[in-house]
């Protein structure tokens, strides 16, 4: 194992390759930064690729016409790669994944929803890692053939030993590390089922892959590149004040992940962390700048990290012989939510009613309605936002909260968190 010693992986997600400039701006990193480390490099979709693929697929399995969404999504494709490659290089790099998504397309069959988004939306990493693979004259890697999921189809559980052995199977096979001389390019977000089917693993699932590679190659550090300078205190999209945290534990970045901050894929840390592997958050547009070093440490008190979720929905549900909220209900509740895959943002029990909060999903919510329909009384709105401060103290709270009519509040030690309109 010591010939791996130095082995990096970088992540560039979609903003770090959306167009030509953004790649080339990738090459010179990796030239400049990643030239004296044996590198893996996981790469996202480019730009808004993925969700282009999931409206051409939602289009698709409805039976509507989805030719113009296609044709702009190929036609972006080969612009970027024809600025970047020579006319051979970009049919090797498109024509083969853009055929098979024309095909998987014209053949689709509405059935399993989840199963079929899996096998179309993960064309976005695919186009994308063979054009940058093909930019920077890298080795190209279908991490199919090495990440092995489970059958649950958009958030794939990673089967880690056979992952594992995967990897350094394809690495004995190669005669040993393939990095040295070269780069690796692969597809971050996709995986494999058993049953030869791809999988995704999540939206955003990219830094999770990341991670997954580093853990198995046992990696020095992670590198994730990303439009902003490290981990912030909140999305300065949205807030104009924020602050970058220069070093942070992996513990507290766990739970700002946790929390839905946007900046790093929850699942990341976790295998990371195990292993004892630094994760740095650096910008692309400023290489040279510091970011921000996740890794096992202490620090003096964090500045308030404001973590906002919009598309809310808020859920109540009272038992319909006005029983007190009992174990057993709370039994069937979480049932039906784990059933109808909703995850639980907030909850909150009271006498006779218990309300979570969770994202909204027309389909899933009225899945859970009609598990739960027959038992309970259901009351539910949408187009909330959850906001979340965590390390707060009084003036973040009061700036926050100031003029919204908030539905639910809740607070702990550490953490403060209210729903709104
Ligand atoms: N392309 C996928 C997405 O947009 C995965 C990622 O970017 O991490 O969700
Ligand atoms: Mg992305």
């Amino acid at each position: 194992m010591s010939e791996l010693t130095g082995l990096q992986v970088y992540k560039f997600g979609g903003a770090s390759v959306k167009d030509a400039a953004a790649i080339l701006n990738l090459r010179r990193i990796v030239r400049e930064y990643g030239s004296n480390a044996s590198l893996l490099i996981v790469v996202s979709a480019m730009g808004k690729t993925t969700n282009a693929l999931e409206e051409i697929f939602q289009l698709a399995y409805a039976g509507q016409d989805y030719a113009r969404p296609l044709a702009g999504l190929e036609m972006f494709h080969r612009e970027v790669a024809a600025e970047l490659l020579d006319p051979s290089e970009v049919e090797m790099a498109l024509n083969e994944y853009l055929g098979d998504l024309r095909q998987s397309l014209a053949e689709l069959i509405p059935g399993n929803f989840d199963q079929q988004y899996d096998q179309i939306v993960s064309y976005g990493e695919l186009l994308s890692s063979r054009i940058v693979a093909a930019a920077i004259d890298g080795n190209w890697q279908d991490c199919r053939e090495l990440i092995q999921t489970d059958t649950t189809w958009r958030e794939g559980k990673v089967d880690w030993v056979g992952t594992e052995a995967a990897i350094w199977n394809m690495l004995r096979h190669k005669g040993g590390p393939p990095m040295h001389q070269v780069p690796v390019v692969t597809q971050g977000f996709i995986g494999r089922a058993p049953d030869g089917l791809t999988t995704t693993l999540g939206r955003e699932g990219s830094d999770y892959t990341a991670a997954i590679f580093a853990y198995c190659l046992r990696a020095e550090s992670v590198t994730i590149w990303k439009d902003v300078a490290g981990l912030l205190n909140a999305d300065p999209k949205i807030f104009p004040d924020t602050v970058r945290y220069p070093e942070i534990s992996y513990r507290e970045t766990i739970e700002m992940a946790y929390y839905g901050a946007s900046v790093i894929h929850p699942k990341t840390l976790k295998p990371l962390a195990e292993r004892n592997i630094p994760l740095r958050v650096k910008s692309f547009l400023d290489p040279e700048a510091e970011g921000t070093l996740i890794h096992d440490c202490r620090h003096a008190a964090l500045a308030p990290a404001i973590i906002r979720k919009t598309d809310q929905c808020l859920l109540s549900f009272a038992s319909k012989d006005f029983a007190f909220i009992s174990e057993e209900n709370l039994e069937v509740i979480f049932g039906a939510l784990a059933q109808a895959k909703l995850k639980i943002n907030v909850m909150q029990n009271s006498a006779i009613s218990f309300s979570v909060c969770t994202d909204f999903s027309e389909r899933r919510i009225s899945q859970l309605l009609d598990l739960l329909r027959e038992q309970f009384t259901l009351h539910y709105n949408t187009g909330l936002t959850l906001f979340t401060i965590k390390n707060y103290d009084a003036a973040s709270v009061a700036r926050l909260t100031a003029g919204r009519e908030l539905l639910l509040e809740q607070r702990t030690r550490g953490t403060f968190q209210f729903v709104c309109k």
